[in-house]
């Protein structure tokens, strides 16, 4: 009987004081204190996976390479990581939920010991997440932000220790989660490139807001981020404008053809203005009537060799070959071979820095009141839609107003006629031949705009022509 009573002490003091873990039975107050320190070991790894979220992906891509020249410890690290962002970033994520979630499970058992199981539910929970919050999130993330680069070169090696201890179940998550994105609709890449074309051009638009660029230096800037899309047949000056001259000119007509023009250069051509052969220039003409000591002097031996390029052909492609060829214009033909216009280095220049005008030259776009402009038929349409904030059709078959104008009417069009597209009136102003050489274009005012809008869920873009 006392035996048993013993037995029966013994017992109900084991169940009170001891607790069987993985099998074994071992003292609520050794399991207690390896738990806290455990919660202690885990919260410095939640901060380690909070931080090196922030130092790997706010690490410029650009400060890699050089960090990796430079031989600095940790970058060939960061390299190889980031070669795999998507990778990178499960590996940061299941590491981080994987000690969150153990720290919150120890808490809940040892707190379990002293109290019933819903307060341990709610005393874990809260503790587990203000110790997480401070210690496991916001002092480590203030912490890498503030040192970027020296932090993700401390981390990446961890990490790579990491993904290779976890790898089969970074594995799994990878493919699954790339899986899962694209079921609802995202994309596989976690980080696109540093910087974007388009966040650029945002940069510089808020430095002209933010009074940190003035209105000529952004429109500078816009036009150079522009440059790559823009081809030659958009710069160039048409077939019709060209002033050229037949090879078989004597000096004196093509010097005469020059000063006429008012042009210092001539393409030279053969036959007809679809055969050029080199363009002569008017300092070569002059010295050599003038200075050149004998009579027969003849056009054909001044003649400069020129490129004849593709109307499609990229002008920064074309500015660089141009700087390389020495040459200061350059024929455009189109897919048939047939002479399209010229284009010269004013030209691309002029795509840069703006409109450069000479003497009496006319401004191709003039505001005739805030919402109407005049514009000159071989203007852009780009430029219009950028000088009025209105959206006439880019890139389609035609790249000038007067090619629009052309498209939209079906036929040749004749002084005074107007159309519409979008509320947006274009009065055909002046027309030589069959060329459009200027018209005059109205934006609709605001309320028209908007009530346009409401109205034309299913308006397909057709503008009507009516003789005015
Ligand atoms: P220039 O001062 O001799 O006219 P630029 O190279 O400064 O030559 O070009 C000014 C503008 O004149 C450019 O738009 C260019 O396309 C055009 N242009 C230059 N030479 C000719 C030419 N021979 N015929 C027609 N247009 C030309």
């Amino acid at each position: 009987m006392g035996i048993s009573v013993l037995t029966a002490v013994a017992e109900a003091s084991a169940y009170l004081y001891t607790v069987p873990i993985v099998g074994i039975e071992l003292s609520k107050t050794g399991v207690t204190a390896i738990g806290i320190l455990m919660i202690l070991f885990l919260i410095v790894g939640s901060g380690f996976f909070s931080s090196s979220e922030i130092a790997m992906f706010s690490l410029g891509t650009h400060r890699i390479d050089p960090m990796v020249e430079q031989g600095l410890r940790g970058a060939k690290a960061i390299k190889s990581l980031k070669e795999d962002p998507h990778r990178l970033l499960v590996t940061i994520l299941v590491g981080n939920n994987m000690v969150n979630i153990t720290m919150s499970s120890i808490s809940t058992t040892i707190v379990g010991f002293y109290f019933d199981p819903g307060t341990a539910v709610l005393v874990s929970s809260f503790g587990i997440t203000s110790l997480v919050l401070i210690f496991g999130e916001t002092a480590p993330k203030s912490y890498a932000v503030d040192n970027t680069e020296l932090h993700a070169r401390r981390v990446a090696p961890v990490l790579q220790f990491v993904e290779k201890l976890l790898w089969p179940l970074i594995t799994l998550f990878h493919y699954v989660t790339q899986f899962v994105n694209k079921l609802t609709g995202g994309g596989p890449a976690i980080e696109s490139s540093y910087l974007s074309r388009s966040e650029i051009r945002e940069m510089i638009q808020t430095g002209e807001r933010e009074g940190v660029l003035d209105e000529e230096e952004r429109q500078m800037l816009q036009r150079t981020l522009r440059f790559n899309r823009t081809i030659a047949k958009e710069v160039m000056t048409p077939r019709l404008d060209m002033d050229a001259i037949s090879a078989d000119s004597s000096v004196e007509e093509a010097i005469a053809e020059c000063v006429h023009s008012g042009h210092t250069r001539l393409p030279v051509y053969e036959g007809g203005l679809d055969n050029v052969i080199g363009v002569v220039n008017i300092r070569d003409l002059v010295r050599d009537a003038q200075y050149g000591g004998t009579d027969d002097v003849e056009l054909q031996d001044l003649i400069e060799p020129t490129l004849h390029v593709p109307e499609s052909k990229n002008v920064d492609d074309l500015l660089t070959e141009m700087r390389s060829e020495r040459l200061h214009m350059v024929i455009v033909i189109d897919e048939f071979g047939t002479t399209e216009g010229l284009v010269t280095m004013e030209d691309l220049t002029e795509e840069i820095v703006g409109e450069i005008l000479e003497g009496e030259e006319e401004h191709p776009i003039e505001f005739v009141n805030d919402d109407t402009v005049t514009v000159k038929g071989e203007v852009n349409i780009e430029e219009v839609n950028e000088a009025l904030s209105i959206d006439l059709p880019e890139g389609e078959e035609f790249e000038t107003i007067a090619g629009f104008i052309f498209n939209r009417a079906g036929r040749l069009v004749e002084e005074g006629e107007s159309i519409e597209y979008e509320g947006i009136q274009i009065r055909v102003e002046q027309v030589e031949n069959t060329r459009i050489m200027k018209a005059r274009i109205t934006r609709p005012e605001e309320g028209a705009t908007l009530e346009s809008e409401a109205e034309g869920g299913d308006d397909d873009h057709e503008s009507d022509t009516n003789d005015a």
